[in-house]
């Protein structure tokens, strides 16, 4: 995998609505620890969101996480999309349910825009399930001019809710 020495503070969504979602997410969570060049700095809060795009699905767990990366954008994704393969993620319908979604949502204040990847990714400033997870733990995280914190507050907060669930870990801003 390409690695450089420069260690690049990096963000990610995490979302799942099929099976033990919480579970899953914490698998996920476990590799990318696991993962030569990422370190895990700090987790969301678990949240539910009620999913977009076919009806009659089932709610998604979403979370955010903080990393430090000596990954380039492009390994990282690498990384992100293995895991994403081992939970066996479906990547037949567009919008359809999977297992997990693993989304590169900020690299540094990096800008990309190329066939693989757009980062910051096209539509985290649209979503709830984003940006709420993404403030508890990055909330003076500057992006398109203004932070993450009051990026998250101008959306509706229709649909979101936290998933208490005993097994998540992950208090806000609390290093793992
Ligand atoms: P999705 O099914 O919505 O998770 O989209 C997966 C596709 O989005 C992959 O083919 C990626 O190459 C592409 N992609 C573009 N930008 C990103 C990003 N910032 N994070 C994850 N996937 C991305």
């Amino acid at each position: 995998m390409a690695t450089s020495t420069q260690a690049v503070r990096a963000a990610i969504g995490l979302g799942g609505n099929l099976g033990d979602a919480p579970a899953t997410l914490l698998r996920a969570l476990a590799a990318l620890r696991e993962t030569t060049g990422i370190r895990v700095l700090s987790c969301s809060q678990l949240y539910r969101s009620a999913a977009v795009g076919p009806a009659g699905q089932p709610d998604y767990a979403n979370a955010a996480a903080l990393l430090e990366t000596t990954l380039s954008p492009h390994a990282l994704l690498d990384a992100l999309q293995a895991i994403e393969e081992k939970e066996g993620r479906e990547r037949t319908i567009r919008w359809g349910a999977r297992t997990l979604d693993l989304d590169l949502l900020l690299y540094g204040d990096h800008e990309i825009h190329d066939q693989r990847l757009i980062v910051p990714h096209a539509e985290m400033l649209r979503r709830n399930f984003v940006l709420q997870p993404l403030s508890d733990i990055a909330p003076d995280w500057q992006v398109a001019g203004d932070s993450i914190r009051n990026l998250g507050k101008r959306l509706s907060g229709a649909g979101l809710a936290l998933w208490p669930d005993p097994r998540w870990p992950f208090p806000p801003n609390v290093l793992t």
